[in-house]
């Protein structure tokens, strides 16, 4: 008895050893604490799944949690990454200024901070940023709604809505900012016309992103400044909140051949935005491919862990208020109707059957 225990011991042991040493294998590099901010998004679980994936390929642990757009929930989750003694810190902050402490106490631990896509505020203890242009993000939206209108040629006046991220979101000023260097310009002239008069990120944002709110502004927007207008075109800086915006133009009856849906701008070509696109109701998105963003954040991570330089491409741009934080850009690309197929399915981003 005795001693068919002490072999089932034995086997066990054995197995556990088996195991440990396979995981070894698999995971020869340290722990990379990655914090996402919502599942409620497809970009970010696309986000999540491509770190994971690229930074196990390149033989690190990751430890991955998302914190449904709660920030206390987010704080713990980074606390905890730190305290389980993760190396790098990959982190997408749901409001940029609020993990001061927990980074300060990650720097005196040695650990690296990367901000992923979205600037971490106020601490120095922020040290590489990636993402994509946010300038470029705007301007390639006002663009789009600037080519729909036909405004280079001369046409308008027309009316436009403007909508705003996130105010906790560094990223939102600047998708608002380069957007109105486009339609600025038009607003003066008088060839585009803001009927309620709404403009400045201290009007137009809408708090953690939320589709709800932005449809319930636009109801009161259009029952407010629209009785006998109509608006031709509507600045939006994520699909999210496209669909949010439109479900409300539905709402008053746009959609229809009398009453045409405005041009509505997005963000992330997210499946659900490009049906609507598809559909007409939707004019375009902006793609931004989150492999790329989480090969060059894996990058920076292998040049931290292996002591080389970082690669990065602009050191001017994102000034966090304490520093300025040397950044990777990755270039967005703005889709229509044109080439959505060139730009999402013929990269492999999506599959044709998803848009069946
Ligand atoms: C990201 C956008 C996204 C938005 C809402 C921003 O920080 O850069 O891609 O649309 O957050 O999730």
């Amino acid at each position: 008895m005795f001693r068919l225990k002490a072999t089932l011991f034995g086997l066990a042991l054995a197995g556990l050893g088996a195991a440990t040493a396979s995981d070894a294998l698999a995971q020869s590099k340290p722990t990379i604490g990655i914090a996402m901010p919502t599942k409620s998004s497809a970009r970010w679980i696309d986000d999540g799944n491509n770190m994971v994936k690229v930074l196990k390929e390149r033989g690190y642990g990751t430890d991955l949690q998302y914190a449904e757009d709660d920030i206390p929930n987010q704080l713990s989750q980074v606390e905890n990454m730190v305290t389980k003694g993760a190396k790098v810190l990959v982190i997408a902050a749901i409001d940029g200024t609020t993990l001061s402490d927990v980074l300060k106490q990650a720097k005196a631990q040695g650990i690296t901070v990367i901000a992923y896509d979205r600037l971490i505020r106020g601490t120095p203890n922020v040290d590489y940023y990636a993402t994509f242009d946010n300038f470029q993000v705007g301007v390639l939206q006002a663009q789009s709604i600037e080519n729909a209108l036909g405004l280079k040629e001369g046409k308008g006046p027309f009316n436009i809505e403007l909508f705003g991220g996130s105010p906790d979101d560094n990223n939102a000023y600047f998708f608002y900012d380069g957007a109105m260097s486009v339609l600025k310009p038009y607003i003066d002239s008088g060839k585009l016309v803001v009927a309620s008069g709404q403009m400045g990120m201290d009007k137009v944002a809408t708090l953690r992103w939320d589709g709800a709110t932005a449809q319930a502004r636009m109801d009161n927007l259009l029952s407010a400044f629209y009785g006998k207008k109509r608006v031709d075109a509507v600045l939006s800086p994520y699909d999210g909140l496209s669909i949010g915006i439109i479900s409300s133009l539905k709402g008053v009856g746009y959609g229809s051949k009398e009453q045409p849906m405005p041009f509505v701008s997005g963000q992330d070509a997210e499946v659900p935005s490009i049906k609507a696109m598809l559909r007409g109701e939707q004019y375009s998105t902006i793609f931004k491919d989150t492999r790329d963003l989480a090969k060059v954040t894996a990058d920076m991570v292998d040049a931290v862990l292996s002591k080389k330089d970082v690669t990065v491409n602009d050191t001017k741009t994102y000034n966090n208020g304490v520093k300025v934080v040397p950044s990777y850009l990755l270039k967005p690309v703005v889709v229509d109707k044109t080439n959505w197929e060139k730009v999402l399915i013929d990269s492999g981003y999506y599959k044709r059957a998803q848009f069946d």
